[in-house]
């Protein structure tokens, strides 16, 4: 298997300001370093190149996304704001979602870096692939950023792959801890791609990924929410995945398949109260890989998302990686020893019953093929 890898240094020079947690500065908030910070995803990418992960994945080259292909998603008004406030010195897209001077540009990269990763798989040059994009992108609405997302990388990805490749089925399988509310409303009308969220329920937006969520219009059922309990680890995931996910992507044939992967569902994650372990993202990868071989060819596009705790996204990280890559060996987690063995890490019966929900909404997605 070849696995495709992309990163540019830019992406940890888009400067969210002071804050604390997922706060800017102001008030009696205390400035320190703003909860969405370069040290995630810059730790991570150091994690791949000292165990020599970085060295069996395919760099692969990014590149600005256009004003048009921004035009797929976002208005044009929004699209200006951003731009302009970008020049006169940083501003926000809208809802938490900051950025300093230049961050317009950056933006552009973490979009088309989205676009370029979808692109290698689809061409061939890899079999799958993970694009360490930042800013995130799966809460940016048409008209506003929101939750540190300032451009919707992976709608924007998808509309290319669909518009300009030629695709009529793309399947998001998104597994950040927050729900995806922008690429859900991005399709929400679609009939060509479903998205599926798993997330922390009534985290963030606190509004939307309910259960009964599943679309509209022509897009009727194409849409999937599995809104997990607080506190769900390992064991939801995997079951969420085995009885919500695997069902409706069989049941979509897409051609390629998309995660947009958060890792702060992670057991140390500051802004969500989730229990995944580096085990558990292993696990989850495995099944993703196992699901697009089935289905499509291998085609698998992982784009990052959240994930906060700078001492534990890189292990989640690279046992994402690593399960892409196929490799027996894996890379050795330190805290693991410590996570091994608590309580509560296996599938509840009150997180089995949401996903018996989910599961039976899911059972609308249309079928195809
Ligand atoms: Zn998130």
């Amino acid at each position: 298997m070849s696995t495709g890898f992309h990163w540019n240094e830019l992406y940890a020079w888009h400067d969210t300001g002071t804050g604390s947690g997922f706060l800017s500065t102001g008030g009696l908030v205390e400035p320190e370093q703003h909860g969405e910070s370069p040290a995630t995803k810059r730790r991570l990418r150091n994690l791949l190149e000292v165990t020599g992960l970085l060295d069996q994945t395919v760099a692969i080259p990014g590149r600005k996304a256009t004003r048009e292909e921004l035009l797929y998603v976002h208005t044009a008004e929004y699209v200006d704001r951003v731009k302009s406030e970008s020049e006169a010195g940083g501003g926000d897209g809208g809802e938490l979602a900051p950025f300093g001077p230049g961050g317009y540009e950056i933006a552009l990269l973490s979009t088309g870096g989205a676009i370029s990763a979808v692109e290698a798989v689809w061409n061939g040059d890899v079999d799958n692939t993970y694009a360490l994009t930042r800013p995130p992108g799966h809460h940016a609405e048409s008209d506003e950023g929101r939750g540190f997302c300032v451009f919707a990388n992976i709608a924007v990805a998808t509309h290319h792959a669909l518009d300009v490749l030629g695709l009529e089925r793309v399947a998001i399988v998104d597994w950040d801890v927050h729900h995806g509310n922008g690429t859900e409303h991005a399709f929400y009308e679609d009939p060509r791609v479903l998205t599926i969220s798993l997330h922390q329920d009534g985290l963030y937006p606190a509004e939307s990924g309910l259960v009964g969520d599943t679309g509209a219009g022509e897009g009727q059922g194409c849409a999937v929410n599995v809104p997990l309990p607080p506190g769900s680890g390992n064991g939801a995931y995997e079951a969420a995945l085995e009885r919500v996910v695997v069902p409706a992507v069989e049941a979509f044939q897409p051609q390629i398949l998309i995660i947009a992967s958060g890792l702060d569902a992670s057991m140390m994650d500051p802004l969500a109260m989730m229990m995944v372990t580096s085990e558990g993202y292993r696990r989850m990868t495995d099944i993703m890989v196992e699901l697009a071989a089935r289905i499509c060819d291998g085609k698998l596009v992982a784009i990052h998302e959240g994930g906060y705790s700078s001492s534990y996204v890189p292990f989640c990280g690279a046992a994402v990686i690593e399960g892409l890559l196929g490799l027996d060996e894996s890379v050795e987690d330190p805290y693991i020893d410590a996570f091994r063995g608590m309580g509560y890490m296996d599938l509840q019966p009150h997180q089995g019953k949401v996903i018996e929900e989910a599961a039976k909404a899911a059972a609308a997605v249309p079928t195809s093929g």
